[in-house]
């Protein structure tokens, strides 16, 4: 039996709503924030993911979808949000639109070749945010509540919101030499990815998970120790604004980012749920300040975070929140003989014509057997369509909820269910 690839979902109907729902939610939350949608090709050139996502990743050495075309180009499904959306400001050019900075968001599958796991899936679809342009600590904030009432507006309650900052370059790269002198002697105690780490991005074994409990993990010099004046005064000011707006957070020194391009605030959204599984991260994002120029574009900065609707959909279900689902009809037809048949179809398009959910029996089933059709589809109100309704052109509107039931004619229906 052919059956859907490793790591891929079918979303059935009895789960889609959820979706439409999550999808709506977020739309309404971007809107009130301002940022608009970008929609980007699902491949790209392979260079892009090496060059913007950075060699050093497991996203890039181990996890990327990478095919050649027929015309010998390499060529990725993307793995993530970013490096395209940057791409594509560059290639726009959107450095010179009047208004800035640029705020974007995207709702989009992505594609990582992984272990599947709960929360680990190969195609997820990533919802993530992009503002450019602008060094401000106020758009960090920004965008970090932005993050908080996503997930807040669902009516989830065991969260955890963890930042740090991983300074400016010059910062960063006196760290970076500090925790190349904390682990060179006893690297050898580490992983082999921590091994090779060592070399290519030092602050990335702050984040391995499989050394996550060496002491010297724990025992590591700590970022904000090197921050530099600026550095140090950008933090400062993320927290205290974060605080204005009664943002809990956790200061994590421990916190890195992945990629090669990040600076300064850095941020993680965690579930603390029971039940939610070996993965709590439900978020990631941060401030990046070299990618736009690391992909031949303007020195630009910008900050961003991704979630998975897939994580988020684990959190509400590990809380016991339900979606609503609100499928239903607005009337259901009965019908007894062929001719009814035949009226039911036109009034039917008639409604529909007007956005009234409508549907009616196409089975040939007996009365009693539609009524329990109409109850199943939750419809609001039905009729039945006899040999009387059509001699007289009316029929009885019977409202499902309160049993009420008015008589109408043919014409009146529209308008009665429009009013309703
Ligand atoms: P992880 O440490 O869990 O692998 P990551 O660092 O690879 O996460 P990011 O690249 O920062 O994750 O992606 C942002 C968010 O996308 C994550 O916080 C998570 O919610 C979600 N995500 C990442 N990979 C997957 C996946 N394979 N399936 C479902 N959701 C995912
Ligand atoms: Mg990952």
């Amino acid at each position: 039996m052919l059956q859907v690839p490793r790591g891929t979902q079918d979303i059935l109907p009895e789960e889609s709503y959820k979706w439409q729902f999550i999808e709506q939610r977020l739309y309404d939350i971007v809107k009130a924030y301002n940022y608009q949608e970008i929609r980007t090709p699902v491949f790209e050139a392979t260079e892009l993911f090496v060059r913007g996502v950075g060699g050093s990743t497991d996203i890039v050495n181990k996890e990327m979808y990478t095919f050649k075309d027929k015309g010998d180009r390499s060529l990725t499904l993307r793995p993530e949000g970013t490096a395209s959306v940057a791409r594509s400001y560059i290639e726009n050019k959107m450095q010179h639109n009047v208004e800035q900075p640029i705020k974007l968001f995207y709702i989009a599958p992505m594609f990582r070749y992984e272990r599947k796991q709960k929360g680990r899936y190969r195609q997820f679809v990533q919802f993530g945010v992009e503002a450019i342009g602008v060094e401000d600590p106020l758009i960090d904030v920004e965008v970090i509540s932005m993050l908080m009432n996503i997930y807040k507006s669902f009516g989830l309650k065991s969260l955890n919101l963890k930042i740090n900052s991983i300074g400016d370059m010059e910062s960063r790269s006196k760290y970076n030499e500090a925790l190349v002198e904390h682990f060179s002697p006893r690297i050898g105690e580490f992983c082999e990815d921590c091994q090779s780490r060592i070399h290519t991005n030092p602050m990335r074994i702050l984040d391995c998970k499989k050394d996550r409990d060496h002491e010297l993990v724990k025992t590591a010099p700590r970022m904000y120790d090197y921050l530099n004046d600026e550095s140090k005064a950008y933090f400062e000011a993320v927290k205290s604004k974060l605080e204005d707006l009664n943002i809990e957070f956790e200061v994590d020194y421990n916190l890195v980012r992945g990629l090669d391009y990040y600076t300064h605030t850095a941020f993680e959204l965690m579930s603390n749920a029971e039940g939610f599984g070996a993965i709590t991260t439900l978020c990631g994002g941060g401030r990046y300040n070299g990618l736009l120029e690391m992909l031949d574009g303007p020195s630009e900065t910008g900050i961003g975070f991704a979630l998975s609707i897939e994580r988020l959909l684990l959190a509400l279900e590990a809380e016991g929140i339900e979606i609503p689902n609100d499928k239903g009809l607005d009337l259901y037809i009965c019908t007894m003989n062929d001719q009814a048949r035949s009226v039911a179809a036109s009034l039917l398009h008639k409604l529909r014509e007007r956005y009234i959910s409508a549907d009616m029996d196409y089975e040939n089933r007996k009365l009693k057997a539609q009524m329990k059709d109409a109850d199943r589809k939750n419809a609001r109100h039905t009729i039945v369509l006899g040999e009387d309704e059509l001699n007289s052109e009316s029929v009885d509107l019977k409202n499902m909820d309160t049993g009420e039931v008015s008589r109408v004619s043919f014409d009146e229906i529209i308008t009665k269910l429009e009013d309703l």
